[in-house]
């Protein structure tokens, strides 16, 4: 069985992922933690969640129990899971990292543990996304360089705090990189007023935050006299919940490094 432990519990990925462990038949939730000035501590967790009472009382901070887990899931924020990440560290611990928004800085710090912590990071855990960015290397491969402008357009719900998605940054980096092109180059992610025609190169992202949508992403490839529209719709958080304990399952046992979902899904 795998000791799972999440932190940011009381978030809306939070409450899902401790229903997903719970439920899980290869896992067993064994901590849940908040922010250390939330009235929450010290609650059952899986009243939170509402799964009734698991006899699991919400604490404060992961040091306090870090001895009982194996796995720790982390959908909060960067600078949150750098933290825990240093101690997850310290106490041989593996993680499952699932939040987005990290700067170039942050990312390059995310990496340089590595060498000290088994982790998967990844900016969406569905099956499904992670099975479009197979899809993507493929349909980038036969269109990309043949006259196909190729633009990216998510939707989220009005309390996504960072644009464009982490998601759609993956799936725009994954034509990029098959296509030899850079994000930093060639991603446009703003266009307003006279700024000229397209470039054949440029992967433009376009960004929707309206109501409760979960997450929507489509890469469209378009020439003149046709278009192709590769699109993903989660329509429940419980997949990215599944997903992230289908990671933490498959965590255990393996050597240091840093992993994502195509490790764990075998799609590499
Ligand atoms: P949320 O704001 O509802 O949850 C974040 C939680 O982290 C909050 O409960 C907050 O209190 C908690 N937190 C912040 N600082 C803390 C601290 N010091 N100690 C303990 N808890 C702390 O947001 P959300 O919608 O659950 O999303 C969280 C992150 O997960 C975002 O980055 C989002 O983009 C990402 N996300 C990733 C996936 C994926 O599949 N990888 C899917 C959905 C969301």
């Amino acid at each position: 069985m795998t000791r799972i432990a999440v932190v940011g519990a009381a978030g809306r990925m939070g409450r899902i992922l401790v229903e997903a462990a719970h439920k899980d038949d290869e896992a067993t939730l064994t901590a849940a933690i908040v922010r250390p000035d939330s009235s929450l501590v010290g609650a059952d967790v899986g009243e939170l969640a509402g799964q009734g009472r698991l006899g699991i009382n919400i604490v404060g901070s992961v040091q306090e129990v870090a001895d009982t887990f194996d796995v720790l899931i982390d959908f909060t924020t960067p600078r949150l899971t750098l933290e825990n990440l240093a101690i997850c560290a310290e106490h041989g611990k593996a993680m499952v990292i699932g939040t987005t928004g990290f700067t170039a800085v942050e990312l390059a710090e995310l990496d340089s543990y590595a060498g000290r912590v088994p982790f998967v990071f990844a900016a969406n855990m569905s099956t499904g996304v992670n099975l479009t960015v197979t899809l993507l290397e493929v349909a980038a491969k036969a269109l990309g360089d043949a006259g196909y402008d190729i633009e990216v357009i998510e939707a989220h719900h009005r309390h996504k705090v960072d644009a464009p998605s982490g998601t759609a940054l993956m799936l725009g980096r994954a034509v990029a990189d098959t296509l030899g092109r850079d994000l930093d180059t060639n991603g446009v992610f703003a266009r307003e007023g006279q700024c000229g025609p397209r470039d054949p190169k440029e992967i433009g992202f376009a960004t929707v935050r309206a109501g409760d949508i979960v997450g929507e992403h489509t890469v469209m490839f378009a020439a003149e006299g046709e278009r192709i529209e590769i699109t993903h719709k989660a329509s429940s958080r419980m997949t990215f919940g599944n997903g992230a304990v289908r990671a933490a399952n498959w965590l255990m046992g393996k050597p240091v490094g840093h992993y994502d979902m195509q490790d764990v899904l075998g799609l590499r």
